[in-house]
């Protein structure tokens, strides 16, 4: 029977005063009678405008329909046929923004709750056998990147009897979801798990290995693979390029994430050395600012993070916002900083902001930040952490012939709807394209680019 709650059934979480403590997941996911009372929201619409808002086009009443049944196999079967990481975008994905942005059940209340269901389905069924090894057509891809995009292409073409290997130049796996979102938003056993399954499915993943450096895009080619898919992301930070930007105490986002969550540094018995700061101010609005300022809070820090707009135009997911302010996090609003300081031994001691009021939306639609003239102030700080984005790292356009890149360093496609770069055989999808933007987008880019490469192979032959 229909649940007629306006409300979503509300997923279980770790108190604000525990969680700041430690690096453990904060949600913990549904019981399997929580998922039947929320799968008993879904009204299985016959038109159902939630499937529009997903990039990769989950069936998502028909897999909410089996939990109805209490038939979980069934329903992981249906969201897998089109989602290779479930148990990640169940965590991680802006539902709020795409299919539940969608759904009818928000026109009067809160919208089903579709991520929470995807990543119960998800986490019920991890340790499913996994689909049997697709038998081999004889053709080899090389997939660069092994982030979310280069994953799905990698196990789209795996499904098809490709021989796949993926060249990633970190030392682990599974790109911004290893080294940047923290434990305790997606454990890094869950992305393990479901990179185990694409190795299953034969997919080879070698580590250590930069395209650029240790091999370029032609030496793929003379290697005998026969198409090239770049899913190297978008892991070039940028700076505000303001004074003291070089002093002991300024981290970017990505090193600042990557050495706490990939190299471990709020392990105490880690050996990555990361400043254990009083103080800090994290500079940015967005998840990675987010990420970083909950990190800086766990390993015992009183954080600020400061951003030039409103709490409106945050660009950081409502869910994270609403985390980061339970765990105390102070936001500097309206804020803009024009310098850093630090002490007579090069360590930062404070960052001078001048405060803003909002003009007419820019050139980006958002209104326009202006300063308030007399308005600098300091703000005593040990720390700052830039998360003001990232571009794509040039190495790999830089070492290969005919792959033209736009101004913001993002490779350019010569036919989007193939996901086909400049250069023939190479295929390109994710932040290396679009820029920072989001896990499923990357997928849905990595999934079309992974059929093109199967059309292309096929017509050469
Ligand atoms: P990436 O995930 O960046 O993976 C690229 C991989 O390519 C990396 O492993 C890199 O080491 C490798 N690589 C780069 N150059 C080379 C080379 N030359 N040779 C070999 N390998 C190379 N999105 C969401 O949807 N929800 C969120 O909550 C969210 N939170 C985020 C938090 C943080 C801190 C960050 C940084 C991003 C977040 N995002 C989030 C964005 C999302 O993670 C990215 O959009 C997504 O990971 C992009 O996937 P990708 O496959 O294009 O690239
Ligand atoms: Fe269910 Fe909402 Fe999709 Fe309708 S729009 S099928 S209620 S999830």
């Amino acid at each position: 029977m229909a649940n007629k709650s306006t409300i979503k059934t509300p997923i279980p979480e770790l108190a604000p005063e525990v969680r700041v403590t430690n690096f453990s997941e904060v949600a913990l996911g549904y019981t399997p009678e929580q998922a039947k009372e929320e799968a008993d929201r879904c009204l299985n619409c016959k038109k159902s405008p939630c499937v529009a808002g997903c990039p990769v086009g989950v069936q998502i009443p028909e897999f909410i329909g089996k939990i109805q049944e209490g038939d979980i196999p069934g329903a992981a079967e249906i969201l897998k046929s089109k989602n290779l990481l479930p148990a990640i975008c169940g965590r991680v994905c802006p539902q709020e923004t795409q299919c539940e942005a969608l759904c009818i059940r928000a026109k009067k209340g809160e919208s089903v709750g579709v991520g929470r269901l995807e990543r119960f389905v998800a986490d019920a069924t991890l340790d499913a056998p996994p689909p049997p090894k697709p038998a081999a057509n004889g053709h080899k891809v090389a997939v660069v990147g092994s982030g979310p995009s280069g994953l799905t292409c990698a196990g789209e073409l795996a499904s098809r009897g490709y021989e796949i290997t993926i060249f990633e130049a970190l030392h682990k796996a599974g790109g911004v979801l290893v080294y940047g979102i923290p434990e305790f938003r997606l454990p890094k056993a869950i992305v393990a798990r479901e990179l185990q399954s694409l190795e299953h499915m034969g997919v080879t993943i070698k580590t250590n290995s930069i395209v650029g450096r240790t091999f370029t895009v032609d030496e793929l080619f003379a290697q005998g693979y026969e198409a090239v898919f770049i899913g190297s992301g978008a892991g070039l930070p940028s700076f505000l390029g303001i004074p003291g930007e070089a002093y002991n105490g300024v981290y970017s986002a990505n090193e600042y994430l990557t050495r706490i969550n990939l190299m471990k540094a709020y392990d105490a018995d880690s050996r990555t050395p990361v400043q254990r700061a009083k103080t800090v101010c994290v500079i940015g609005g967005g998840n990675v600012a987010m990420d970083a300022a909950r990190c800086a809070r766990r390993i015992g820090a009183e954080v600020t993070i400061v951003y030039r707009r409103t709490e409106k135009e945050l660009p950081a997911r409502l869910e994270e916002i609403h985390h980061a302010k339970e765990e105390g996090i102070v936001f500097k609003l309206l804020t803009n900083p024009l310098r850093i300081d630090a002490d007579e031994k090069g360590w930062v001691k404070s960052l001078h902001c001048q405060q803003m009021k909002l003009g007419e939306p820019d050139a980006s639609g958002r209104a326009r930040p202006i300063p308030v003239e007399g308005s600098e102030f300091d703000i005593e700080t040990e720390c700052v952490v830039m998360a003001i984005g990232n571009s794509p790292n040039p190495l790999i356009s830089q070492t290969t012939e005919g792959l033209e890149v736009n101004r913001h360093g993002c490779l350019v496609l010569a036919d989007e709807e193939a996901m086909l770069t400049t250069r023939p055989g190479v295929y390109a999808g994710g932040d290396a394209v679009t820029g920072a933007a989001t896990v499923i987008l990357a997928m849905g880019a990595g999934k079309t680019a992974a059929q093109s490469i199967d059309s292309y192979i096929k017509r050469k032959k």
